[in-house]
């Protein structure tokens, strides 16, 4: 059998910073307490476990006596850094450089908007860790919405500002807009703020995934990144399967002459985690 892993998948660098900034301190033999999951990938979440990394929420911070915090790359809002700077701890900021710049970008258009009483609009998934840093911004006052038929949530006759969670779908977003637009009676402005290094990797990976008769695709249950690229891989190629660990492997997959597999994965996706999961196909 063939199993090749495709060169593009993987870490983005936002990840690979906050991973890259955990491991470091781990090794030095420091304490390391993330405010919430590092990564969103339960493989690599428990390596960094193994290491001595604690996960904790941010109400955890109180309790904790030495160490230090680590928050991810995710970002947070800007109560987060208050409850940090109270309780005295030492802070490692691994926020990935996109979001932090978007982070500046929703504030000054909060400041904005406020002057002339308009709207803040984030397209993402409400509770996800980054909406609710970004939502954080504008002092949770940012209107969040999920998809279309949220859209009414809006006030159509104040001006609307619009943004994006990094990981969401360039085309839904600007299918969004469109909708806002037309319903608008005043000014709409709008920023794709989707990241290129997911939305880069959809047509990279669906020509990866049209390569290989059969697609296994390695990715965490909590990423909505590994969702957009496996949905990216289904629609070119009905035979992908998405696993998280070796566990969700079926020998079954591989019974119709399957001579070739391609691995692929997510932003969050560990190569180490691919690499075993294409050395585990090899032994079928
Ligand atoms: S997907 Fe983009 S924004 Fe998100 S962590 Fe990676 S590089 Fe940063």
């Amino acid at each position: 059998m063939v199993v090749e892993i495709d060169k593009h998948s993987g870490f983005c660098f936002g990840v690979k910073k906050a991973i890259e900034s955990a491991s470091q301190m781990l090794e030095l033999g420091e304490e390391v307490f993330c405010v919430g999951d590092i990564v969103h990938n339960e493989e690599e979440a428990k390596r960094l476990n193994q290491l001595g990394m604690s996960i904790i929420k941010l109400d955890d911070v109180k309790d904790i006596k030495s160490g230090t915090v680590l928050f991810r790359a995710h970002g947070e809002a800007p109560t987060s850094y208050k409850i940090i700077e109270k309780a005295g701890l030492p802070l490692k900021d691994a926020t990935c450089p996109v979001v932090l710049k978007l982070h500046q970008r929703i504030r000054k258009a909060y400041d904005e908007q406020n002057q002339q009483n308009g709207q803040i609009v984030i397209y993402g998934k409400r509770g996800h860790a980054e909406v609710i840093g970004l939502a954080g911004q504008t002092q949770n006052e940012a209107i969040v919405i999920e998809d279309e038929s949220e859209i009414d949530l809006i006030d159509f006759g104040k001006p609307i500002e619009i943004f994006a969670q990094t990981t969401k779908s360039p085309r839904k977003f600007q299918q969004i807009v469109e909708q806002i637009q037309k319903k608008s009676h005043t000014e709409v402005k709008w920023h794709n703020t989707t990241c290129k290094q997911v939305t880069g990797r959809v047509p990279r990976i669906q020509e990866f995934a049209k390569a290989y008769p059969l697609i296994v695709f390695v990715g965490g249950k909590k990423s909505s990144n590994a969702k957009v690229l496996f949905r990216a891989c289904k629609e070119v190629n009905p035979k992908s399967h998405f696993v998280s660990s070796i566990e969700d492997v079926e020998k079954e997959w591989f019974n119709e002459g399957i001579d070739k597999v391609g691995i692929c994965g997510a932003t969050s996706t560990p190569q180490w985690l691919m690499e075993k999961m294409a050395d585990f196909i090899r032994t079928f």
